[in-house]
């Protein structure tokens, strides 16, 4: 039976969130499970961007901590890396304390800036990835990743979080490539299928709702959630959040798939195992675009899906307009603009604004198509 162990941890404190990870990894087996005595072991937090550690946008450095003893306690060695949005690991890292538990820890801190090609014969979206170099020197890999919503996928788990193993800019070209939400999710499933993480943990003690992944509210969830199966610990995660797994592209389409049992045939064991929440959803959420046909996918995509607009909070900084994938974006008189027949619904904009200046609106056809299928 596939199994996912959820623990309580009530804040941040570093006692805490250690006894939290030695609650969990015994419900596990222990880290020996997943990890053997030598190994280099790349412990993935979601470090999204240069953001500070109390808007818990990133994984939260005592989770850092906690896990990288837990490595080194059975004689690996941790390395922990990232590849932020828009900015460089480093910067990332230094601004979410991330870098400072590295250093306290001694642990090497990976840069994600070069790159190296993995073949994935067995993808089905995609048969070959250009990640970080660090993937191809490390033999284990840890995913520990944040939970929260997330504009473009609704949420972002353990599977998503891998995303970040790609490097930089070249996230936008996946964008560009598979711009459905179902196509998005497949690749990130084929991701995942060749990264192979072998332990997966979330970080819950303070998620994030609404419009996710940097522009939403913090919510206390006071949880921590991993097993050995990204999938798994993501439909767990999903139900504890408040939505159902097959509302989410990545853990829908890995249940289609089998990659995972449905919420009531995991075993979920530990003392957070009845934790139950109702994280505001992310506007888009509720997107129809994955209800109509294929041949009218363009269409739906741009009527039937929130559209970004930019609001007064624009300080014309053009942070998004460097980030727009189909470079739908330009600064015109001091603020952003966007060109909506180049638009591809992605919300790397909103995702990536410092400002919040970018939110999310119904458009006619969406109002009147949600509340068709609300009467129904
Ligand atoms: S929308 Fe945000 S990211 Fe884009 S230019 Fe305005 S302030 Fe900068
Ligand atoms: S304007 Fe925003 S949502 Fe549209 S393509 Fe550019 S980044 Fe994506």
């Amino acid at each position: 039976m596939t199994k996912v162990a959820a623990v309580k941890a009530d804040s941040y404190d570093q006692h805490i969130v250690e006894q939290a990870i030695t609650e969990l990894l015994a419900h596990l087996g222990g880290m020996s499970q997943f990890i053997q005595p030598g190994d280099r072991v790349l412990v993935k937090p979601n470090m999204l961007e240069a953001v500070e550690k109390g808007l818990c946008v990133t994984t939260d450095p005592e989770v850092v901590r906690a896990v990288i003893r837990a490595v080194r306690q059975v004689g690996a060695i941790p390395v922990v890396g990232d590849s932020p949005g828009t900015t460089s690991t480093v910067k990332a890292a230094e601004k979410c304390g991330i870098l400072a538990v590295c250093q306290e820890e001694k642990v090497e801190l990976a840069a994600f800036d070069e790159t190296t090609e993995v073949a994935y014969p067995d993808g089905i979206t995609v048969k070959k990835f250009t990640v970080t170099r660090h993937l191809a020197e490390v033999d284990k890999v840890i995913s520990l990743a944040k939970m929260k919503t997330h504009t473009f996928m609704g949420a972002t788990g353990a599977t998503k979080n891998l995303f970040g193993c790609i490097v930089g800019m070249q996230k936008a070209q996946f964008h560009l490539r598979m711009q459905a939400r179902q196509e998005f999710a497949a690749m990130l499933i084929d991701l995942a299928n060749c990264v192979k993480p072998v332990l997966s943990i979330i970080d819950g003690v303070i998620g994030m709702e609404g419009n996710g992944p940097r522009n939403g509210k913090p919510i206390k969830a006071g949880v921590i959630l991993g097993g050995a199966n990204c999938y798994a610990v993501d439909v767990v995660m999903a139900e504890m959040m408040g939505f159902k797994p097959e509302q989410l592209p990545v853990t829908a389409l890995a249940l289609k798939r089998s990659l995972t049992p449905a919420f009531p045939a995991i075993e979920l064991v530990g003392s957070g195992g009845q934790l139950r929440w109702k994280f505001v959803e992310p506007r888009s959420l509720q997107s129809l675009e994955d209800r109509i046909p294929k041949w009218l996918a363009a269409f739906g995509r741009s009527q039937l899906t929130a559209r970004p607009e930019i609001t007064a909070s624009c300080v014309g900084c053009g942070r998004c307009v460097k980030h727009c994938p189909p470079q739908a974006m330009d600064i015109v008189s001091g603020q952003a603009a966007i060109d909506y027949t180049k638009c591809i619904r992605c919300y790397c904009c909103q995702e990536l604004c410092p400002y919040d200046a970018v939110q999310l609106h119904d458009g006619l056809l969406l109002q009147m198509a949600k509340q068709i299928t609300r009467l129904r």
